[in-house]
């Protein structure tokens, strides 16, 4: 058995889980959808199906105040057991174990009821808290009581506390957020005392044979946090308290530090769960970034933890488990912790899904139908809509060729792995060349599609693509100009001062490249850069050495319009993007308008002043326009013709929309 460790059973006295697997928890926008438990039901019994060793469902309040949303889910009533047996009873009949997480939010509540330990306002929140008089915070734990009680009549194998990312429990634990004077602020006794309360009379409501998963946050990564002390000593009073296992939470959602993006670092985090391993005898589970077979291994081979979270992944893969333990690794789709589909819908207040993976909260619609004849489909185009085109009507037992003019396939996909940061693409590019032959698809590359091809197929989607848009400046002919393609192919040099025209996702890509390069940034100078204190010296984890990275080029990224650069970016990430284009010195400038380029470099109109920018290379990153000439050519045939992706419509293109687009388009074959 390759992943001996990952599959290693873990007693728990009163219970055994099958493997060392967590599913951790995620909010899916299900919880609160009209039908959403019936769906939610088939989701997690399709991951129990896939072998997770143990599930935890998305956060649901304890109570009316808790929800992160006014119609936020909660446990408290009959009427919600009954919703969630429907969860717990399809679990249990595929063989798989689930736990409830009683989530308040606290400060966080997007509500004007949202209460706190103290009337102090979050920096992500609009509202400011009321704070909880003390006979709240009594009721609120016999909240979080009840909800266990009702979680264990619905029929869970056991509850998680929630006590990290800076929700409520949280809140209590840390002064910047505690001011109290009572018995519940003060000292670390004191602060602590909320979350003890509520393991001790969760574990008195439920007995003993009843997983208590307690979330603790190991590093707060916010001024003010616990110390690495506070951390040992709540871990030890969690514990006393009768929590089964402790899970490790990294980062208030208020932290300016990257803690589950694609450019953390894999498996950067588990350093600080192997901290506490020995200082408590329950289990213990590390989390954020793990999303290989291999990786979740080694790290459990390393001591770091007694099991591995992993969320995403599931939403990517189902099957993720079951296919480690039969060492088919090359068939996991794997998640690129690009947060596009399923957190950033979660903020945009839809229900989640994956950028990979587009039947992830849609099981129950999104059904694939073998098809009854086996029609000869023709995909034209390899990059992520092709490919997700070619593979979904292969999985219907369509006979698929795909037509792809370069040399490989990917399209777009091949320009975004070769970033520093975003090498998780490979994985994806990796994962459809392996369904391509399993599915026996004929990948004919360097072949150009034509009309007298077309006679040979029922079907032929169009996923052609995009090509990068021309812009209409003076002097663009210059031999200084490039497109974001011929760099980041790698096809031409390019000098130490760059301007780069469009500061959209590619601009900022393209700036990124040319600073950091294609190597996957290592995990210590990533947590220097963003200031994590390795030594945990001080509170919250955080360090204030202010680490510049010097770049030996100068970059100027610039677009016409007023505003931050990466507009378009999801919520989640457009930050981090922000905040590293500053550390890396580029010199960002909305605003403005470009006059000619010349021998001497960019000229520019900005504020009313025209500049000369001295640079040797501009390199253009205006957005893309749509490469349609086959399928114009072909729709004069009358043939059944399908268009996706960029070639479809190049406004605001990414890999989501071509993936799903592609995989509808191959659902669409009758
Ligand atoms: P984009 O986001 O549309 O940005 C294009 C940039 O070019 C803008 O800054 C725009 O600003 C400028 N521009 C547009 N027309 C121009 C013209 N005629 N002359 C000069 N400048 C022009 O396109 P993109 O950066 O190519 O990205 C394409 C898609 O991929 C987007 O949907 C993007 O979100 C996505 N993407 C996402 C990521 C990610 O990390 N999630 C990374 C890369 C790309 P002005 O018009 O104001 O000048
Ligand atoms: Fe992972 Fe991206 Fe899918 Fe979210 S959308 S699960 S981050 S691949």
């Amino acid at each position: 058995m390759k992943y001996n460790k990952l599959f290693e059973p873990l007693d728990l006295g009163f219970t055994q889980l099958k493997n060392r697997v967590l599913m951790g928890s995620m909010h899916t926008g299900l919880e609160e959808a009209k039908d959403g438990f019936g769906k939610l039901a088939h989701f997690y019994a399709l991951r129990a199906r896939g072998g997770v060793g143990l599930i935890v469902t998305g956060g649901v309040s304890p109570d009316l105040f808790g929800r992160l949303t006014p119609h936020g889910a909660r446990l408290t009533n009959q009427k919600h057991v009954d919703q969630h047996r429907l969860i717990t009873e399809a679990v249990h009949n595929e063989g798989g174990k689930i736990c409830l997480q009683l989530l308040h939010a606290g400060r966080y509540a997007f509500s004007p009821l949202a209460v706190a330990p103290s009337r102090i306002k979050s920096p992500i929140s609009p509202f400011k808290p009321w704070q909880l008089p003390s006979w709240a915070v009594k009721l609120t734990i016999r909240n979080f009581m009840r909800g266990a009680r009702l979680a264990k009549v619905a029929g869970y194998d056991g509850v998680e506390v929630m006590g990290s990312e800076g929700y409520l429990i949280n809140q209590f634990l840390v002064t910047r957020t505690n001011q109290r004077t009572d018995k519940w602020g003060g000292s670390f006794e004191n602060r602590m005392r909320f979350a003890i309360e509520i393991v001790k009379g969760i574990r008195k409501e439920v007995g003993q044979d009843f997983i208590i998963i307690y979330r603790l946050s190991m590093l707060d990564l916010i001024e003010d946090g616990q110390t690495w002390q506070e951390v040992e000593q709540l871990a030890t009073e969690v514990e006393k308290a009768g929590a089964t296992i402790i899970n490790t939470g990294i980062g208030w959602h208020e932290a300016r530090v990257p803690t589950i993006a694609q450019m953390v670092p894999r498996g950067g985090f588990a350093w600080v769960t192997k901290r506490l391993m020995g200082k408590v005898k329950i289990p213990l589970i590390t989390t954020n970034r793990i999303n290989t077979a291999q990786l979740a291994e080694d790290i459990l081979r390393d001591g770091c933890a007694d099991m591995v979270s992993m969320a995403r992944p599931f939403l990517a893969d189902p099957e993720f488990v079951v296919k480690a333990f039969n060492e088919k690794e090359n068939e996991i789709n794997t998640c690129i912790a690009c947060n596009q589909a399923c957190l950033d819908n979660i903020f945009n207040q839809k229900v989640a899904s994956c950028l990979v993976n587009p039947f992830a909260c849609r099981e129950t619609e999104w059904i694939l139908k073998p098809s009854e004849t086996r029609k000869k489909v023709a995909v034209v185009g390899g990059g992520p809509a092709g490919l997700a085109a070619a593979v979904t009507a292969a999985k219907r037992n369509l006979d698929v060729t795909l037509f792809e003019q370069g040399e490989a396939i990917g399209g777009q996909l091949n320009m975004a792995k070769v970033v520093s940061g975003k090498e998780e693409f490979y994985e994806t590019l990796r994962y459809y060349q392996h369904q391509l032959q399993i599915l026996g698809v004929k990948v004919l590359l360097k072949t150009n599609f034509n009309q007298s091809n077309a006679h040979d197929f029922d079907e032929v989607i169009i996923s052609t693509g995009v090509v990068p848009r021309k812009v209409a400046i003076e002097g663009v002919e210059h031999p200084m100009v490039l497109d974001y393609t011929e760099v980041l192919r790698r096809e031409k040099a390019v000098g130490k001062r760059v301007a780069i025209i469009g500061a959209g996702g590619i601009g900022i890509d393209t700036a990124m490249y040319l600073i950091k390069g294609s190597e996957p940034e290592k995990g210590s100078h990533f947590l220097n850069k963003w200031h994590v204190d390795q030594e945990y010296a001080n509170r919250g984890g955080l360090t204030s050495n202010n680490i510049k990275d010097a770049s030996d080029r100068k970059i100027y990224l610039l677009q016409r319009k007023k505003g931050k650069p990466g507009k378009a970016l999801g919520k989640t990430t457009a930050w981090i993007h922000r905040e590293e284009l500053k550390k890396y010195g580029v010199h960002y400038m909305d605003g403005a308008a470009y006059l000619r380029i010349s021998d001497e470099g960019l000229h520019i109109l900005r504020d009313g002043v025209e500049q000369l920018l001295a640079v040797d290379n501009v390199i253009i990153c205006a957005g893309q326009e749509s490469e349609r000439a086959i399928y114009d050519g072909l729709r004069k045939t009358g043939k059944r013709i399908q268009i996706v992706g960029g070639a479809k419509y190049a406004g605001e293109i990414d890999a989501r929309r071509a993936i799903e687009e592609g995989t509808l388009a191959a659902m669409a074959i009758d």
